[in-house]
């Protein structure tokens, strides 16, 4: 799969202006500045497909071969009034609540904090809907070795779920976790064709 590849398709501000999907779509979603936006451009290889700490709250649609990637508005930004947060959170449940060929969410949390309120929030939100999750721990190498093993063992009690979920260190800065990232996407975008043969 060639990962440079990726385009961008559109934004929608509003659930109701997404059109039904026509292909497997994997998601990534995240508080504000956890490194969404550094993520999807390392693994795109790109400066900028998506906007490093723009705020606008907006679904955003990339196209990746037969997948689509679906960038999901950051949320838990603190200075924004409560009818924009409204405002996220039914684009953010919209999307996930909908009928789609959603084939993986990426749940990015910051490594060195414990999941927030809204992160655990979320992890119940996929658990509870049956939405198929990875969790990614982003900004690992702002952490030593003892604290990365201290976080990792604390996860185990503070991730709803803990031993059955999938967890991923990734660092945007060394690189750390993006194969594993490109290899899941590749199996979700090879199955998604072995599908249709
Ligand atoms: P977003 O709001 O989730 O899209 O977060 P951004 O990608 O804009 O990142 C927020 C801030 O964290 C920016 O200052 C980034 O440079 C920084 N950042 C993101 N990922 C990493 C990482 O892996 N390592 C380090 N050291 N900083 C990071």
């Amino acid at each position: 799969m060639n990962f440079n590849k990726a385009e961008f398709l559109t934004s929608y501000g509003k659930f109701g202006q997404i059109p039904e999907s026509d292909r497997t779509e994997i998601a990534f979603s995240g508080r504000s500045n956890v490194g969404k936006s550094s993520l999807i451009n390392k693994i795109f290889n790109r400066k900028s497909l998506a906007r490093v700490s723009a705020k606008t709250v907006t679904i955003n649609f990339y196209s990746l071969e037969n997948i689509h990637i679906v960038d999901l508005p950051g949320y838990g930004y603190a200075k924004v009034a409560k009818t924009e947060k409204k405002r996220w959170a039914g684009l953010i449940e919209g999307y996930l609540q909908a009928d789609r060929e959603l084939g993986l969410v990426f749940q990015l949390v910051d490594f060195r904090h414990p999941p927030t309120a809204d992160d655990i929030h979320m992890i119940n939100f996929l658990i509870d809907s049956e939405i198929p999750f990875v969790i990614v721990l982003t900004k690992a190498d702002k952490l030593k070795k003892t604290q990365r093993e201290a976080r990792m063992e604390a996860l185990q009690n503070e991730l709803p779920c803990a031993d059955q979920i999938t967890v991923i260190p990734f660092s945007a800065e060394t690189g750390e976790g993006v194969e594993e990232i490109r290899g899941i996407i590749e199996d979700i975008a090879e199955g998604d064709l072995e599908g249709d043969l």
